[in-house]
Parts: C-alpha cells; sequence; structure tokens
C-alpha cells in the first residue's frame, strides 16, 4: 500500500490551475500539475482499503487498479504504475483530464477526510508516460485475416478499435467529421481538454495498423448495407447526436443555436486557422443565455467568455443542489451536489457573479426584427407527488425577461440518429438507442454490435471507453469463437 500512516499525516493538495481571469485569454490547457514529491504524497495517501470501493462498480466504470499504481506513485516506480494503469484503460490522458471522477466519491478515506486524488494520479502518470517517450506504437504480431469496420471515432469507438487491432483484425474506422475523436475532438474544448493530444493517440493507433477514414458518413455517404457485406463485423459507436429542442414560441428567430453548432466549429475553426476564418458564431460583445447546465453548457460559459462576451447567464430546470452529499445519495454512489465547474468559475471571476439560475424555465423567445432580444422566464417549484414521483409547477407572478442576442441550447441529448439504423433495420430501445444488451452488444442482426452513447445514451468518456472495450471482446468471441481480450 502507499504509506501506512500517510492518510493521517498528509492533506489531499491540489495542483494551482491558472488563474481564471488569464486563462480565459486563450484556449490552452490550464490544469497544472503537482512537482514530483507532492505528487508521490499524494499517493502515499491511499490506504489501499481491503475492498477497495474506487475501482468498484460504484467507482471507476473501467476497473483502474487505483490502489495499485497508487502504491507504486509513493514508491517512485512510475513505469510500473505506467504499466498497470493501461492494463484497464486504453486512454487515461482523456480521463484524467475530463472524467468526473466516481472513483473519488467512492474512495473510502473521503467518507472521513477529502478522497484520494485519483485523477490527478492518473493524469501525472499518463503525462509522464508521454514525456518518457514509454507510450509507443506496437503492431500485433499476428493478423487473423478478419476485417472490422468502427463506425464513429469517439471514445467508445476509438478503444473498440484499439482493442480489435491488438487482437490482430483489420480495423477501420468510419467518421463523418474531417477529424477523428468523436467528442473528444469537437465537443469537448480544447481549454479542457488539448486537441495535439486526441491527435497523437489517433496518429500512435494508425501506426499500429488502424485505419481511419474521415468524411464518410455512413447511412448517407456510404450504404451501411454494403460495409455490412464487406466487412466480417461492425460496430456501431457513433454517439447520441440528436440534440433536445427547445420549442418555446419564438424558437425560430435568428441568434438560438443548439450548443454542439457552437462548440464544434470553434474548434474546428480554432485548429484550422487560430479562429482567423471567422468560421465559427462569435460570443464578443453578445449577451448570452445558456439553456441547460451540465457539461455542455460549461463548455458553453467558458468558450462564450474566452470569446469576450457581454454577459452571461446559465438556466437550469433544477433547483441548486445541496453542497454535501443528502441522504438521497448516500456513500459510495456517485452524488447530485452543487459542482463549481472551471466555466462557472470563470463566470464568476470575470464577472463577479455566478451565472447559474436554478428552477427556472423558459417560456418563450422574444425577438425583434427576426432576431432574439430576450428570453422570457418563470420560475418553478418542485414537489414529490402521492407516488414519490418528482412534479414540477410554475409559480405565478414570477415571470422575468433575460436579455439575450445568443441563446444556446445545451439541454441533452435524444439518441442517435436514425439513418444506419433503418438501413440496417435494428431494434431501439424505449429511448432511441440502438438495442443491444450491455456486456453482449450485440444488436438485433447479427454481425453487428454496439457501445457508448448509440447504445446507453448520453453519457461519459469513461463509460464510452468501458464499453467499446466490452464491444471488442464481444465481437472478438464472435469472430474467434473464443477470446484474448480482457
Ligand atoms: C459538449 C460536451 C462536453 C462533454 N464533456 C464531458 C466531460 O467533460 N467528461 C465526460 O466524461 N464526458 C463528457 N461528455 C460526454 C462524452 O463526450 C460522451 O459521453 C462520449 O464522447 C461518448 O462517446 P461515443 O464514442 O459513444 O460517442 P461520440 O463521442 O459522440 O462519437 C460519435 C462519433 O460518431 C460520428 N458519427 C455519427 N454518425 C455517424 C455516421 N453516420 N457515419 C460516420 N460517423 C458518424 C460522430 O461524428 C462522432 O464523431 C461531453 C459531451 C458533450 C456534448
Ligand atoms: S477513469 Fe475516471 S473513475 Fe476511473 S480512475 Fe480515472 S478519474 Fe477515476
Amino acid at each position: 500500500m502507499g504509506k501506512p500512516t500517510g492518510f493521517l499525516e498528509i492533506e489531499r493538495k491540489k495542483a494551482i490551475d491558472t488563474n481564471p481571469k488569464d486563462r480565459i485569454k486563450d484556449y490552452s490547457e490550464f490544469h497544472k500539475e503537482l512537482n514530483i514529491e507532492d505528487r508521490k504524497s499524494q499517493g502515499a495517501r491511499c490506504m489501499d482499503c481491503g475492498v477497495p470501493f474506487c475501482q468498484s462498480s460504484y467507482g471507476c466504470p473501467v476497473s483502474n487498479l487505483i490502489p495499485e499504481w497508487n502504491d507504486l506513485i509513493y514508491k517512485g516506480n512510475f513505469e510500473e504504475a505506467f504499466q498497470r494503469l493501461i492494463k484497464t484503460n486504453n486512454f487515461p490522458e482523456f480521463t484524467g483530464r475530463v472524467c468526473p471522477a466516481p472513483c473519488e466519491t467512492a474512495c473510502v478515506l473521503g467518507i472521513i477526510e477529502p478522497a484520494v486524488s485519483i485523477k490527478d494520479n492518473e493524469n501525472f502518470i499518463i503525462n509522464l508516460a508521454y514525456e518518457k517517450g514509454w507510450i509507443k506504437a506496437q503492431a500485433p504480431e499476428k493478423r487473423t485475416g478478419k476485417k472490422v469496420a468502427v463506425i464513429g471515432s469517439g471514445p467508445a469507438g476509438l478503444a473498440a478499435a484499439d482493442q480489435l487491432n491488438k487482437a490482430g483484425h483489420e480495423v477501420t474506422v468510419y467518421e463523418r467529421h474531417d477529424r477523428i475523436g468523436g467528442l473528444l475532438m469537437y465537443g469537448i474544448p480544447n481549454m479542457k481538454l488539448d486537441k495535439g493530444l486526441v491527435q497523437k493517440r489517433v496518429d500512435i493507433m494508425a501506426a499500429e495498423g488502424v485505419i481511419f477514414k474521415t468524411n464518410s458518413a455512413v447511412g448517407t455517404d456510404i450504404d451501411a448495407r454494403e460495409l455490412k457485406k464487406q466487412f466480417d463485423a461492425i460496430l456501431l459507436s457513433c454517439g447520441a447526436t440528436k440534440a433536445r429542442d427547445l420549442p418555446a414560441p419564438g424558437r425560430e428567430l435568428s441568434g438560438i443555436h443548439f450548443a454542439m453548432e457552437f462548440l464544434h466549429a470553434n474548434t474546428k475553426s480554432l485548429l484550422d486557422s487560430n479562429l482567423a476564418d471567422g468560421q465559427y458564431l462569435s460570443a464578443a460583445g453578445k449577451k448570452v443565455v445558456v439553456i441547460g447546465g451540465g457539461d455542455t453548457g460549461t463548455d458553453c460559459i467558458g468558450t462564450s467568455l474566452r470569446h469576450g462576451c457581454e454577459s452571461i447567464v446559465n438556466f437550469e430546470l433544477l433547483p441548486k443542489p445541496a453542497e454535501t452529499r443528502t441522504d438521497e445519495y448516500p456513500w459510495p454512489t456517485y452524488p447530485r451536489i452543487l459542482k463549481t465547474d472551471y466555466g462557472h468559475e470563470e463566470a464568476i471571476e470575470k464577472f463577479n457573479k455566478d451565472p447559474r439560475v436554478y428552477s427556472i424555465l423558459t417560456k418563450e423567445f422574444l425577438g425583434e426584427n427576426g432576431k432574439i432580444k430576450a428570453v422570457k422566464t418563470i420560475k418553478v417549484e418542485w414537489n414529490k407527488d402521492e407516488q414519490g414521483k418528482w412534479q414540477m409547477k410554475e409559480i405565478p407572478g414570477t415571470e422575468e425577461n433575460y436579455e439575450a442576442d445568443l441563446v444556446l441550447l445545451a439541454m441533452g441529448f435524444l439518441g442517435p440518429e436514425e439513418e444506419i439504423i433503418k438501413q440496417l433495420g435494428l431494434d431501439q430501445d424505449s429511448r432511441s438507442n440502438i438495442m443491444a444488451l450491455y456486456g453482449e452488444y450485440a444488436t438485433s442482426q447479427k454481425g453487428v454490435f454496439a457501445a457508448g452513447d448509440a447504445r446507453r445514451g448520453q453519457s461519459l468518456v469513461v463509460w464510452a471507453i468501458n464499453e467499446g472495450r466490452g464491444a471488442a471482446k464481444a465481437m472478438d468471441q464472435y469472430l474467434m469463437g473464443e477470446t484474448i481480450l480482457p
């Protein structure tokens, strides 16, 4: 284990990120590292519990061997820590940056003290591995002669492609956009996950033999039925990209956009021309209203601030969460508690005011000359009915107009798009996701598998990696009659 008395002696220590006022001047990553001695001390805090809940089903979805690498960090055996880390996680450089770390809310030390800084420890190991050149392209020694198509290049598709390639299959990844990575590339902004890092991983996979085809939309440019004939198995990892709309009166006004239009265009323009081509929706000098919280809402706030918006407000339909765990979310479950994320921090610093408004419902978009001018809202209250279900009620007399010249809709996603599903005649579940049992990943059509947000609905990067790995195992079993994959 780490240091036997480490948890008693050492406090959790966070690295100091770049100051919000400075970091909104550009799109660079702002998360800083601790020095090596401090990082070793953080590893020493791990208690190596009899039951490590951090890596259980309540904690890390890829079951990272957390206590083992915490101990190796403490002892300074960093290369061994890296080898343990990549046994369970294909892409720690992504999770180490963007994972909400359910491992930490399930950490046993976290019951009485601040949890072990597991996510930062993970990030440290993988950053060091890149720095030291421990990550090298390793093509498989033998090929099986089987061909697999992966449709969609987000974390689910990439994890599956990585595993299937390791098993010796010839893997081709189809992506409709011009860059590989799914939401790692065109959803999560650069300041949270540097796109050079995503590309670096893609380049390593390409050197290992994975074939990437960009600007290739299956279901439209390429007939999915043709692909099915050409390949021995297909994985659908095309995400849950149908955005939830807000059909309030005035929705047709200009200046109202889905969050992904805003975020995708911004990253593309940033990467293509450092925003010089102007091919993005600018929030500069605008009064911005972001409707919907969550990661997408936060990313809209962070990006608007970097454009230089005049003001920013963020609506959340639900009430303000508690600051600490409530009985509704007992340890070791992942609690819904108030999380002041990077975008909120930055807005508070810039405008001296929290941008979030809770328990608020959008009633109407008000415009002038076809352009959005304000958002009409009403406050709501939430109470449980006799069956214990939460019910929302508008509070009369609480109507308010918020000035706006850019409205961003960040209210989540409604499942995968339909073209491929229709072409292949796949069954869907009640939420319109592709029907395939967790753990089996086989759809209603033989040889067609599904994983990630397209199967489970909108989720997290770490769950997409979990599903990509699981689907690869199921596909290897299908192709070979047995599997060597974990
Ligand atoms: C703005 C935003 C921020 C987020 N932030 C976080 C975060 O901080 N932490 C976290 O854990 N999770 C975050 N998430 C969620 C996370 O990104 C997703 O759960 C995860 O990326 C899902 O992975 P996936 O591989 O299933 O799908 P995706 O990443 O959505 O990738 C699917 C890919 O398939 C492609 N595709 C779709 N249809 C076709 C087709 N017909 N032909 C070819 N290609 C196709 C798409 O273009 C896309 O590239 C965020 C989501 C959003 C929208
Ligand atoms: S992947 Fe996420 S849950 Fe797993 S150890 Fe890393 S931060 Fe924790």
